[in-house]
């Protein structure tokens, strides 16, 4: 446990590691190759493909699995450590006592309006209204499909208390939103928040709300620990050579998040999004520092939810599957959630 404790800080970490380059006028770009948002030409060919192609249908509304979520009310023991899929990126964390929330989206369209844009396939799986009281909330980025207005403003009015960790720039969207207490962090930089250490982490994606404000804020996963039980969210990513020393420096980890939807057409997709199989490449990063370790959780996110490329959307779960098998995983540790499905996180390590 000692050993952990010395692990680099952030200013040390940021010489070894990949950061973000931040332009003079505070536009950020990912430091890897091909890493750019996609010009908005190509935007226009992947619409004009998609008007040309007959793309899977969507599955009928609410046709994904669901199960009832097991919460702990008001807050779980200090020594208790669950997570319930809420749908997307979203969901809660009961950890060691306190309640943390990963990128909360309740509204019916990622996009916005509500009038346009993707529509919800799957209802959240657990109501704002059900939220046990939340300590902190982790948003990675700015798109419509992870930071929703209409719920941030209305767990900030319900849980005045919430400490919202958030990316470089992001606080610039939602400080007028009724928020508090907001943590900015850059790539590498940590706080701690009611015992809670929170890193943020390399994602190669990119960020915009708008047409002009394209990568004025920056994007992120999150590394977080709590009296010794540890996690890893992260983000919205597409692959990139980081994860195995955010595996080394902050696992080994008990339960970790990662997207697994949202990546075809891969010409255009595979530098903001991982396919399954980069997913579970990401899994194997992470994991390599700690061979001797159980292998952590894996809950699959960001999938089934929204409609929100061309690859048919109950696919991911199933290439996942077959990608775990065939690199000889052991089948218990990837969780293909229903909606709402909570689990206990057994520990990695003896405490
Ligand atoms: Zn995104
Ligand atoms: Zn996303």
């Amino acid at each position: 446990m000692e050993t952990r404790k010395e692990a680099a800080p952030a200013r040390a970490a940021a010489t070894v590691a990949a950061t973000a380059r931040r332009d003079a006028d505070g536009i950020f770009h990912n430091p890897w190759p091909d890493s750019e948002p996609r010009a908005f030409r190509e935007v226009l060919l992947w619409s004009a493909q998609r008007e040309m192609q007959r793309l899977p249908k969507d599955p009928p509304r609410g046709s994904f699995p669901t199960a009832t979520p097991t919460i702990s009310y008001p807050r779980a023991s200090d020594s208790y450590f669950s997570a319930t899929w809420i749908g997307h990126s979203s969901a809660l964390l009961q950890l060691g006592g306190i309640n943390v929330l990963t990128d909360p989206v309740f509204s019916q369209r990622a996009s916005p309006v509500q009038w346009a844009g993707p529509r919800r396939i799957m209802d959240p799986a657990l109501g704002i209204d059900a939220l046990p009281p939340i300590d902190v909330v982790l948003l990675s980025h700015n798109h419509y499909d992870h930071l929703d207005e209409h719920a941030v403003r209305r767990i900030a009015k319900a849980h005045p208390h919430v400490t919202w960790i958030v990316p470089l720039g992001l606080t610039a969207y939602i400080r007028n939103w009724g928020l508090r207490n907001i943590i900015e962090l850059d790539w590498w930089q940590e706080t701690s928040v009611i015992g809670l250490r929170v890193t943020a982490t390399p994602a190669r994606h990119f960020s915009a709300r708008g047409v002009l404000d394209r990568n004025k804020s920056l994007w992120c996963g999150f590394a977080f620990e709590r009296h010794g039980r540890r996690g890893y969210f992260a983000g919205d990513t597409a692959y990139h050579p980081e994860f195995g020393a955010i595996g080394a420096r902050f696992g080994p980890f008990d339960f970790v998040m990662i997207p697994i939807g949202a990546y075809d057409p891969r010409w255009f997709m595979n530098t903001m999004h991982v396919n399954p199989e980069e997913a579970v490449q990401i899994y194997q990063d992470l994991v390599s520092a700690h061979p001797d370790n159980p292998h952590p959780l894996m809950l699959a996110i960001h999938w089934g939810t929204f409609r929100l490329t061309d690859e048919a959307m109950d696919e991911p779960p199933r290439r996942a599957a077959a990608r775990w098998a065939a690199v000889g995983l052991d089948a218990d540790r990837l969780w293909i959630a229903r909606f709402g499905e909570t689990r206990v996180v057994q520990p990695s390590t003896a405490l």
